[in-house]
């Protein structure tokens, strides 16, 4: 590795294995028959006085946390997204780290010899594919830090859900005081959502406020 200047170790930190996480909480949820899956529509909700009406079930609160599809949705596109793209690689090479490496971009190791390398930030060019451009970008980076060839083996893209001022969209809507919503975690969706959603569950089940740098109504006066 090109590491001329020498680094530091974060001995204290953690990695979250995203899709894993999803997998098993689908799988607990369903356990508990919690679990339904199901595209909502905007249209097909129904909102009564004490009950919301989604598709076929009646519920009590209804919290959209569907990230960047949220700007097409009919009760919060007014929010300030600045969605932008993200773009990865998985390689393969012959180099053994049992570390990720953070310098400009990160390195995580996955199975042996393989490893997830990113990421992008592009906020013109939101098309749903990834792009010669970026993955240049990518392999630059790549190129500047290790000497050892590797091959890509796949390559993904995600938009992230970010907000103007980088800072999450948590609460009630205005009008519709039993539609939430948890978005605009941006690049840091690992990090934040624990603390937004204990934030969003503490004002609906003991009416405490929520964080007013995260709170939505800090964009009210864009509502209309
Ligand atoms: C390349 C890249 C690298 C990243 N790296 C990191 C990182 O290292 N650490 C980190 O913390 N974050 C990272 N992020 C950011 C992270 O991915 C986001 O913050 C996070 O995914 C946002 O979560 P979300 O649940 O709000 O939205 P999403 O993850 O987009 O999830 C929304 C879900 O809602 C579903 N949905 C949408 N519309 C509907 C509908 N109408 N009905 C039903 N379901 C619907 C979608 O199918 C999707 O499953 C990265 C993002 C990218 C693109």
């Amino acid at each position: 590795m090109n590491d001329n200047l020498g680094g530091v170790i974060t001995n204290k930190s953690g990695y979250l294995d995203v899709n894993k996480f999803i997998i098993e909480t689908r799988k607990y949820l369903i356990s508990r028959g919690n679990y339904k899956e199901y595209n909502l529509k905007s249209d097909n909700i129904l909102v009564g006085k004490k009950h919301l009406k989604v598709g076929g079930w009646r519920t009590k609160y209804l919290i959209f946390c569907i990230g960047a599809h949220q700007i097409q949705s009919r009760f919060f596109s007014w929010l300030p997204f600045n969605l932008n793209k993200g773009e990865i690689i998985n390689i393969e090479m012959n180099l053994e780290l049992n570390k990720i490496i953070q310098k400009s971009i990160i390195i995580v190791p996955q199975n042996k010899n393989e490893y997830t390398v990113g990421s992008t930030y592009e906020w013109e060019n939101l098309t749903h594919k990834n792009t010669r451009f970026g993955i240049n970008k990518i392999r630059n980076k790549l190129d500047s830090i290790i000497n050892c060839k590797y091959k890509i083996k796949e390559k993904k893209f995600g938009i992230r859900p970010a907000s103007r001022n980088k800072r999450p969209f948590v609460g009630l809507h205005a009008k519709y005081n039993k539609i939430g919503i948890l978005n605009g975690l941006g690049s840091k969706g690992v990090s934040l959502t624990p603390y937004c959603t204990k934030n969003l569950l503490n004002n609906i089940l003991e009416k405490k406020m929520i964080n007013k740098e995260i709170n939505i109504k800090r964009y009210i006066s864009l509502y209309s």
